[in-house]
């Protein structure tokens, strides 16, 4: 990025330079009055003039009143002119006269232009060579590594009591450790040592920083380079790269060299765009001599990093080179737990903050996650001038890291909040109607990034399996915002474009991957790897277009079975999904308890609700919610 804007400002610089030189070498552009021979003649005789400066026949003169004029003698009369009328004149009158053939600039300042463009365009040239020789700033970091050292003294350092959970992980990376700590008993013992380990998992689970501990742990230096580093756009300096980095590695020896995002150069070989043999691809052979090159007792492990394991090329995965993958997995509550007590361990919290509670409320949070809500609730604790983290901090960052900053600043008009309230109460009441779900644990209005409201759910036990009537009642939680508009408002809004789509994907993932349609059975039709261009390219499905047309029959028809019990459960509980979009119109935020207590019943009304509701109104009701209403013998709520 950096090495971007100096490049635009060096062209700028350059256009600037020319311009100023142009602008000083060339001679200024007067425009100078023409007058005729005889007025010459005339201001000469009348000694009105106070210089004269003449190229042959060229003639510019300046009066005694600090004007300039020029003209031109006539060949025919120059000499005649001369002797009789001007010669005496400037004699009498002591006019100074210069010919420009005398002041003819020097030579040297003549060649100072040409020296100047000449200075520029080395300096241009010497630049974009640098440029072209891979990015360093100097021409001979040609091909150096770029990677950047940890050094086991590094205050930054952390080791295996910084990260939390993960035992199983670093019980596996324990052996590692041992071996850098005391390489010599391993190699006496004639044990042989992994080469490379490569940590696989989602972003965010810890892979950069698990390996970071490795090399605290036993006390290492610790080679850091990200596969994308490797690759530039001139052949051959990734390769060198790569060697330049093993041989400092050999040199410090033990260490750990890290790749991180190992993807980068690693990917399968022939799949690049144009096929063939492309600067990554001499990277990767580069990386696989190398790991070949040296003997597994010199001392110096390879680590790697990477959420991509089904992209890499197999040759890296065989023996002698990554030999040995640890999968790094989301955590999982008890782990959660122990996350956000490292990274709170350093932050001001309330004696009410319980983080086995947060814990639970956080399933699916990555580490860097939990890591991003302890320090938003830091954040909004001291935005609150508050010398403590409460628990309201961590809940609204918990809510802010799923779905961005609440919005307030946002003008939302009436109309919009009714339907947005309308939609989060629908997809309450439906999820909460449907057994086996979720509970839900908060409904806001409050706009939140991208979405109007928000609907937040916790899971009782951690899941690692979904069964398909799970499944399937989020599919129709998912259409319960939509369900509401349409039955509550007559009308439907694209506040719901989100919802659908992820309704659509999900309906679409059990049919062709989990088997779970009746009509298809269990048939995996994943569309398999990622296609690449240039490997894949006109790789057809692996099904007929009638097994396509099959599926998308399947997806329409759950979703329109999902979408017809969502609106069941609503219609039957339209009293509910009426007073809860009340309660949100006027509180903005419902959490849990409130919800149960509206849901069952128990909610007293508050004073204003007495008469009903006081937010929706009768004529915001379509004719279908009134009568369903009527029917009920529930008239009393907007009587
Ligand atoms: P990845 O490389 O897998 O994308 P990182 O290693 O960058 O993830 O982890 C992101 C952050 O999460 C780290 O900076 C660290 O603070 C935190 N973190 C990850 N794993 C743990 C853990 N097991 N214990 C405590 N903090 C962790
Ligand atoms: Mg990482
Ligand atoms: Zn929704």
């Amino acid at each position: 990025m950096k090495k971007r804007i100096s490049g635009v400002s060096l062209y700028l610089m350059l256009i600037v330079l020319v311009l100023v030189g142009l602008k000083f070498f060339s001679p200024p552009v007067e425009t100078i009055p023409e007058v005729d021979i005889t007025q010459f003649i005339n201001s000469v005789k009348a000694n009105d003039v106070k210089e004269i400066v003449y190229d042959s026949r060229e003639v510019t003169y300046q009066t005694k009143d600090d004007k300039s004029y020029h003209t031109v003698i006539p060949q025919e009369a120059r000499v005649y002119i001369y002797d009789n009328y001007i010669s005496k004149a400037i004699e009498e009158n002591n006019i100074k006269v210069t010919s420009l053939k005398d002041k003819e600039t020097p030579f040297y300042i003549e060649w100072i232009p040409t020296v100047f463009m000449l200075v520029i365009f080395i300096g241009f040239w010497y630049y974009i060579m640098n440029q072209s020789q891979g990015g360093g700033s100097k021409m001979n970091s040609f091909g150096k590594s770029k990677a950047r050292v940890l050094k086991p003294d590094d205050k930054n350092h952390v080791t295996f009591d910084d990260v939390a959970g993960l035992k199983e992980e670093k019980e596996e990376l324990k052996e590692i450790v041992d071996f850098l700590k005391n390489p010599k008993k391993f190699i006496d013992m004639g044990a042989r040592i992994p080469k490379g380990v490569l940590l696989v998992g989602p972003p965010g689970t810890g892979k950069t920083y698990l390996s970071k501990a490795v090399a605290g742990e036993a006390k290492v230096p610790f080679f850091i380079m990200s596969g994308s580093d490797f690759v530039e756009m001139f052949v051959g300096v990734g390769a060198s790269r790569v060697r330049d980095l093993f041989e400092s590695a050999k040199k410090n020896s033990p260490c750990i060299i890290f790749i991180d995002e190992i993807d980068a150069v690693g990917r399968k070989r022939g799949a690049g765009l144009g096929g063939g043999h492309d600067e990554r691809e001499q990277t990767l052979n580069q990386l696989l001599v190398e790991m070949d090159g040296f003997s597994n007792n010199e001392g110096v492990i390879v680590m790697a990093a990477t959420n991509r394991q089904d992209i890499l090329d197999p040759a890296l995965l065989r023996p002698g080179r990554f030999d040995r993958t640890v999968f790094v997995g989301k955590p999982d509550v008890a782990e959660r737990e122990a996350i956000l007590k490292i990274h709170s361990k350093n932050k001001k919290t309330s004696d009410d903050i319980v983080l086995k509670n947060i814990a639970k409320k956080t399933p699916g949070f990555t580490p860097a996650d939990l890591e991003n809500l302890m320090n938003e609730a830091a954040l909004l604790a001291a935005r609150r001038n508050s010398p403590l983290i409460e628990m309201e901090d961590v809940e609204e960052a918990s809510i802010k890291v799923q779905a961005g900053p609440a919005k307030r600043s946002r003008v939302v008009t009436e109309k919009e909040r009714k339907l947005t309230a309308i939609h989060e109460a629908g997809h309450a009441v439906v999820s909460r109607s449907l057994p086996g779900t979720d509970p839900v644990d908060l409904i806001t209005i409050i706009p939140r990034g991208m979405a109007g409201g928000f609907t937040a759910y916790i899971p009782e036990d951690e899941v690692n399996f979904m069964t398909k009537s799970q499944l399937e009642n989020e599919l129709v939680s998912l259409l319960g915002g939509r369900v509401a508009e349409a039955l509550v408002l007559e009308d439907i809004s694209t506040g719901a474009h989100n919802d659908i789509q992820r309704a659509t994907a999900m309906a679409r993932e059990m049919v062709k991957e989990y088997g779970m349609s009746d009509n298809i059975g269990p048939i995996n039709y994943g569309d398999g790897d990622e296609v690449f261009i240039g490997k894949d390219l006109g790789r057809s499905k692996s099904y007929s277009e009638k097994t396509a047309a099959q599926i998308d029959e399947e997806v329409s028809r759950m979703l329109n079975d999902s979408y017809d019990k969502a609106k069941k459960i609503l219609t039957e509980n339209m009293v509910k999904l009426i007073k809860v979009s009340d309660v949100l119109l006027e509180k903005e935020t419902i959490k849990r308890d409130e919800f149960e207590r509206i849901f069952s019943g128990q909610e007293e009304i508050s004073k204003d609700h007495q008469d009903g509701s006081s937010y929706i109104k009768d004529e915001d009701l379509s004719k279908e919610a009134r009568d369903i209403i009527d029917k009920d013998g529930q008239s009393d709520l907007t009587k």
